[in-house]
């Protein structure tokens, strides 16, 4: 049976490019980086090279980029550790409702230290709202986390203007760009710290970095050796970084010609679906929104029920984000978006890459109208 996979925001296929040049430092070249003899030297240019690539990808210095596990370690390391390192100078923080699991969970652990948390509402369309981020920010505020781009959704949020109330107010402003960062542009003008990661842009899982804005006092989650300028000891997981360095400069060759292509992939996907299934509502943002996510809610279905009828059919599709899938439970994101329980049930994202062919989109718009009409049946017969 074809295997459609739509579920790139969850994670990407490895680039077999990048897994030529990782290839190396998981056989032959051994070496502990911090070693002073030549054999560890490879090594330790190996992370720089692709430290180099990485900082290209958001335009900046090459020493303001810290190596981490992924993208949840870097959120850690940005949220906790700048509140750490400045709780004398304030205990009030902000985010917004529709934030990723490793960002909401760490100013929830932050609550329970002490901190007062706001968390931003967003409107119909996901977006944040602005005017109550100004409101909200006071002399006790440290720090704003927003996310640049939603993982289920795909809205994308005004960073700039965010960035630019910060500044003026003096906050810390940082932004989980893990799902714009290979896709659209990520620069470092956007904030002061930025998290991204290597396996949603084609490299491999277990490698993410932070950028630091030099000057930026954020303290370390772990203590042990020097390494990351002791933002991250620890041995470097040298293939990781080497192959996310190597995505990374791919992705800087080839992202704004493949954007093209998923997003006229994903418009037809949205339009196919528009006009062969009734009751069907799309969720993002209609403009600023990442060109290949596509998330919907499709009247009388339950979510699960898709995804599994679509797995049968060898389509792989998320019922939201892939981690709370495990729990039958509706998207808190969707429901910030004033959706009520029962529009979220049936919801669905879609989310493809630079793998998909035109093909699977007409075989995914004849399937789905099937597989909604039985479920639908089945429902009023139930
Ligand atoms: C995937 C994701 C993360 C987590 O990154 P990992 O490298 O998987 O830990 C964080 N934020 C967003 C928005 C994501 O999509």
């Amino acid at each position: 049976m074809n295997k459609i996979y739509f579920d790139y925001n969850s994670s990407t296929p490895l680039d077999k490019r990048v897994l030529k040049e990782m290839r190396v430092y998981l056989s032959d070249n051994f070496a502990n980086p911090s070693a002073i003899y030549s054999f560890a030297q490879k090594a330790k240019n190996a992370i720089e090279d692709a430290r180099i690539s990485v900082a290209k990808l958001v335009s900046a210095k090459r020493r303001e980029i810290v190596f981490t596990s992924g993208g949840t370690e870097a959120n850690n390391l940005a949220i906790k550790g700048f509140c750490f390192a400045n709780h004398s100078r304030g205990n009030h923080v902000i985010t917004s409702k529709i934030e990723h699991s490793s960002v909401l969970s760490v100013f929830k652990l932050l609550e329970k230290k002490g901190f007062k948390v706001t968390y931003l509402n967003v409107d119909r369309d996901g977006v944040v709202d602005v005017s109550q981020l100004k409101e909200s920010i006071c002399k006790e505020t440290i720090l704003v986390s927003v996310m640049h781009a939603n993982n289920e959704i795909g809205t994308i949020q005004p960073v700039e203007r965010i960035k630019a109330i910060c500044e003026r107010q003096g906050v810390c402003f940082h932004t989980d760009a893990v799902q714009s960062f290979g896709k659209i542009e990520v620069n470092s003008s956007f904030a002061d710290l930025i998290t991204v990661s290597s396996h949603k842009i084609y490299g491999p899982k277990g490698a993410g970095a932070l950028y630091v804005k030099s000057g930026t006092n954020i303290e370390p989650l772990f203590n042990g050796g020097h390494q990351e300028e002791e933002l991250r000891p620890g041995t470097e997981a040298v293939a990781s970084i080497v192959g996310f360095g190597k995505a990374a400069a791919l992705r800087l060759s080839e992202m704004d010609e493949e954007g093209i292509k998923v997003k006229k992939m994903r418009d037809a996907l949205e339009e196919g679906i528009l006009k062969a299934i009734k009751g069907v509502k799309v969720n993002g943002h209609p403009q600023n929104r990442l060109y290949n996510t596509l998330n919907i809610c499709i009247d009388a279905v339950e979510a699960q029920n898709l995804v599994i009828n679509l797995d049968m059919k060898g389509i792989y599709a998320s019922s939201g984000s892939a981690c709370q899938a495990k729990i039958p439970e509706v998207s808190y994101v969707l429901l910030a978006t004033g959706l009520s329980e029962r529009d979220c049930s049936g919801a669905l994202r879609l989310s493809l890459g630079k793998c998909t062919k035109e093909s699977d989109i007409r075989f995914f718009i004849k399937t789905l109208p099937e597989i909604v009409k039985n479920l639908r049946k089945a429902a009023s017969h139930g």
